[in-house]
């Protein structure tokens, strides 16, 4: 076993609820804290001295100058697997470019999956490493990455094999996700819904024998698949025995309703979810995930975070990293600028990027430090766990721990 401190604060995350609104005065923090913890566990957290002295024989990792403690980051929506860059597309929206132009001239998700066919596997792993490495350090291990550049049988299954393959060479945790719905691909000869049935019926099954994800995305859209076809996919899918998470009311609103219906662990986006939807979505158990970067990335609202924790609801944020809307890639960044926006207190931004986010992915063992977690957790080389969100991002954490150890 292993007791790791003194740390001037740990901020625990422990002993919140999973859902609705947060005042920092909740959280806890052990002031002079040590964490013990053995095979990947936290053992027990408590003063680092009444530590020491209850366990002597504890290999002692002794932290110097003062740093704060809290568990790592979870981002529960990535598009990190892809080949390629939309620089180009980024430019001329700024400039005033539409949707089409842009989509005419070459770019758009098109392209994305265009540059993605053309990467070998390696070339994604390598990819996917890239970007694990920045969001580790940032504090984030455990990291949803997406499919959805392949549309095809044969390059859908290259990118998850691709994730798998990353996987076998990081230690954050990787969270793989099928979404060959999220556009109906250009070279398919069939109409949306025949496409939907060909993912049922010639994707779904494969991932599945290969083990390479348990869970189903969908971008429901009137510029990718409509609302009824789109229940009807993710009923099949979760009879399939895949979790569902919806890509939801990012431009027009109803499809979040549709998230709760088919009980999705999570509904994303969310920037055009209107009242009634935000009700609807805060009684239930699906988690509301807002996605900064993606309003950032576009220029369009954020996400109405702070109804839906007013109304009750679970608030996860990710980065919603991808080459085409959302390429900063930065989770406190964005999550400290949706709170400026949002009016967010510091312990709901805080459960937002840890035990919230976690629970988007099914994961109860991570987002907390107490006994029996997971034993991710990072150090801030400063006195006060407020100092995160006030730099913006631009405080970065100074050291990070998987399953105890420092990597
Ligand atoms: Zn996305």
């Amino acid at each position: 076993m292993k007791l790791s401190g003194p740390f001037k604060q740990i901020v625990t995350l422990n002993m919140l609820p999973l859902k609705g609104k947060l005042d920092d005065n909740d959280l806890e923090i052990v002031n002079d804290g040590g964490i013990l913890t053995e095979n990947g566990v936290v053992l027990e957290l408590d003063n680092f001295e009444v530590l020491k002295q209850k366990f002597p024989y504890a290999e002692i990792h002794l932290i110097e100058n003062e740093q704060i403690a809290l568990p790592a980051f979870t981002d529960a929506h990535t598009h990190i697997c892809f080949g390629g860059n939309r620089a180009n597309d980024f430019a001329m929206r700024n400039a005033g470019k539409t949707y089409l132009e842009i989509a005419e001239s070459g770019g758009g998700i098109w392209s994305s999956v265009q540059h993605t066919r053309t990467s070998s596997e390696d070339e994604l792993v390598d990819g996917i490493l890239k970007r694990v490495d920045v969001l580790l350090n940032q504090g984030i291990t455990t990291i949803e990455i997406k499919s959805g550049y392949g549309l095809n049988v044969d390059e859908e299954l290259k990118m998850l094999r691709a994730i798998k393959k990353a996987q076998a060479k990081t230690k954050a945790t990787l969270i793989p996700t099928c979404l060959s719905a999220h556009l109906k691909p250009r070279d398919f000869e069939g109409n949306s819904q025949e496409y939907l049935n060909y993912i049922i019926n010639e994707i779904l099954p494969k991932v599945k024998s290969e083990n390479l994800a348990d869970r189903v995305d969908i971008f429901i859209e009137k510029s990718a698949f409509h609302r009824e076809e789109s229940k009807n996919f993710l009923l099949k899918a979760k009879e399939l025995g895949f979790l569902i998470t919806v890509h939801a009311d990012q431009f027009t609103a109803g499809s979040s309703r549709i998230a709760v219906e088919v009980g999705a662990k999570s509904a994303d986006h969310l920037e055009a979810t209107v009242d009634e939807d935000i009700q609807f979505l805060a009684d239930s158990d699906t988690v509301a995930i807002a996605l900064p970067g993606a309003s950032l990335g576009l220029g369009e609202p954020f996400a109405p975070a702070r109804k839906i924790l007013n109304k009750g609801g679970i608030l996860a944020i990710a980065t919603d990293w991808n080459p085409g809307s959302a390429p900063m890639g930065n989770l406190v960044t964005q999550a400290s600028i949706l709170a400026t926006y949002q009016k967010l207190s510091t312990a709901e931004v805080l459960a937002a990027i840890t035990f919230r986010a976690a629970y988007a992915l099914g994961l109860e063992d991570r987002g907390i430090l107490a006994k029996g977690k997971k034993a991710d957790f990072i150090t801030y080389e400063t006195d006060n766990f407020q100092n995160i969100l006030y730099h913006q991002g631009s405080l970065a954490p100074s050291k990070v721990y998987i399953n105890g150890e420092f990597i």
